[in-house]
């Protein structure tokens, strides 16, 4: 879907799910403790309806949170038909849901698509047998993968959703989890570091020694490569690592984990900063460059801060790897947004990020092979 897609979530509390997934404390994440779940819901649809504006793009009402289809399907039709007089009205286009992939069997996915749904998002976490036994997820991928690929046949925008650093997992694990889902086609993936959160069982085995989640730097980088798995495959990531959090914020409700408000800019300035150290080294290889020379890196201004990295990160690591020259970033409106132009004493050169993209990615799947 090429259009702007505009999303009033409501959030669906873990009423209806029968899982307690390792990870998962959903009262945590979300910082709510309901009595009456049913009326909360419409709540909050009349309140952020009330509120919303006739705005450009495809527009969807989005049940998060819990297990949409594990809930019974009259309480999923109850909770659906919230949705009705906007949908009739005009004022939303579709209907949203997140769900596990254990439960949308024929008949759930028939009475979704009924009912006006249109996207459907999937928790998959991982592929792998080992990394999802020990999260409790009960399941292994290939008992769901029959059910995935049926998914795909109907007419939903089908998104997935993957974590890295969830016990046992290992950078390649990731990785191979995010070549699976390119293997299904999805429309859109969401990737989520593994926090450990006031409630999960995680948070007692982070406070035993028997957990240890990934430090922030390595899941920028582990998330860094499985972003530009899907990016050379042109599959939109539309979200990498959990929105600001009042509670995570104030120390609340996080233990620990790779957890920054600015998670997904960290990503993206590890991928400018990779893309930078592999152009200086291949104009060092080519070229004789006097020690103390100036190496200009120029993007467009929506990449600026991306490029140069928070408090000014990339500038200091790139300066510490080839200390024999002078790097600096700058904006520049005639370089395209997915370029990068360098300029040196002796050369200016325009790169490709697509480029830059396949080739790391064919590094990858080459670590991936040996
Ligand atoms: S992650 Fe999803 S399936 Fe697992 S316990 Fe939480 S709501 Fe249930």
């Amino acid at each position: 879907m090429d259009e702007k897609v505009v999303i009033y979530p409501v959030f669906v509390p873990m009423i209806g799910c029968p899982h307690q997934c390792a990870f998962c404390n959903q009262r945590s994440i979300t910082g709510k403790s309901i009595n009456n779940p049913l009326m909360d819901i419409k709540d909050q649809v009349e309140s952020i309806m009330g509120t919303a504006k006739m705005r450009d793009g495809h527009k969807e009402m989005a049940f998060f949170g819990g297990s949409f289809t594990c809930l019974s399907m009259d309480m999923q039709n109850t909770i659906l038909e919230l949705a009705s007089p906007y949908l009739e009205a005009g004022l939303i286009d579709g209907i949203r849901i997140s769900t596990r992939p254990d439960y949308i069997s024929e008949e759930i996915l028939d009475n979704l698509q009924d009912k006006g749904v249109t996207t459907i998002e999937l928790g998959i976490q991982s592929t792998d047998p080992i990394v999802l036994e020990a999260s409790e997820r009960g399941y292994r991928y290939e008992q769901i993968l029959d059910s995935i690929v049926n998914l795909m046949k109907y007419d939903f925008q089908v998104g997935l959703q993957m974590m890295t650093g969830l016990p046992y997992d290992t950078r390649l694990k990731s990785i191979k989890t995010a070549l699976d889902f390119v293997a299904i086609k999805p429309s859109f993936v969401r990737i989520y570091p593994t926090l450990v959160v006031r409630g999960a069982t995680l948070e007692e085995q982070f406070t035993q020694g028997e957990y240890s989640p990934l430090s922030l730097d390595d899941a920028v980088e582990w998330i860094r490569d499985i972003k530009i798995v899907f990016e050379h495959h042109n599959i939109n990531v539309i979200r990498i690592g959990l929105q600001a959090q009042e509670g995570f914020n104030k120390g609340q409700d996080l233990i620990g984990g790779p957890y920054h408000p600015a998670f997904g800019e960290m990503v993206e300035s590890s991928i400018y900063r990779v893309w930078m150290s592999d152009i200086i080294q291949s104009l060092l290889d080519y070229e004789s460059m006097a020690p103390a020379s100036p190496i200009a890196f120029r993007v467009h201004p929506s990449r600026l801060s991306q490029a140069i990295g928070q408090k000014k990160y990339n500038i200091l690591y790139l300066s510490k790897i080839f200390p024999n020259y002078k790097v600096s970033i700058e904006q520049n409106n005639l370089v395209e947004i997915g370029d990068m132009a360098v300029f040196t004493d002796q050369t200016q050169l325009l790169y490709s990020r697509k480029s830059f993209i396949s080739q790391r990615y064919e590094g990858i799947v080459q670590e991936m092979t040996n």
